[in-house]
């Protein structure tokens, strides 16, 4: 049975588990949802969700619980929104502590600070999606094997590089489940 974690440090994480849960069914999937907090937990998943939040507090938490080494180690499909995307990456313009999962270069509050948050409708695969920024990160380069998904302008706002997915907005905030519907594909493509 495929296992799939919603990261529970610090976040949106209670939006996740619903968007991931309503997405399962859906798809008429048997999987086991659950929030996780522990090393021993996310070893225990094949596909870990990192929700929106604070990056800088979420990746102090994930290296101090080790959890960075088992998504390394056991090869764990990944998808990160908003403070989960700045994470995947491997460069930002601050100090902080990074997943490195993905190679680029990522603006953290990249859209301007609270105030300036907004929705905007942005396309993925050729269909339209709900996006909702909110502090939002965006990408400015990606290097090898890193493929954009959309951008706006010239803002990357969604990569994918393999097993790993990394969102600028909020999937989990709209009742569209078709975000999370195509990590659990990914998750499954990688289990199979
Ligand atoms: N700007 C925040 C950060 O870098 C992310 C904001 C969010 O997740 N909504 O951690």
């Amino acid at each position: 049975m495929i296992n799939i974690g919603i990261l529970n440090l610090q976040g949106d994480v209670q939006e996740h588990l619903e968007a991931t849960l309503n997405a399962a069914g859906k798809m008429g999937i048997e999987c086991e949802i659950s929030k996780v907090k522990t090393a021993g937990e996310v070893s225990k998943c094949h596909g870990l969700i990192i929700s929106g939040g604070e990056s800088t507090v979420i990746g102090k938490l994930v290296k101090e619980e080790g959890i960075d080494q088992v998504i390394k180690e056991q090869k764990i499909a990944v998808l990160g929104t908003c403070a989960g995307m700045v994470l995947l990456g491997n460069k930002t313009d601050y100090q902080q502590p990074l997943l490195g999962l993905i190679d680029m270069q990522v603006k953290r509050n990249g859209f301007g600070n609270q105030r300036l948050s907004f929705e905007r409708q942005i396309e993925i695969f050729g269909e339209k999606f709900p996006g909702i920024f909110i502090r939002a990160p965006y990408v400015s380069a990606v290097g090898d094997g890193a493929e954009v998904l959309s951008q706006i302008d010239d803002k990357i706002v969604a990569v994918q590089k393999g097993k790993y997915l990394a969102m600028a907005f909020h999937p989990e905030l709209t009742q569209d489940t078709r975000i999370h519907e195509y990590f659990i594909k990914e998750v499954i493509n990688c289990v199979e």
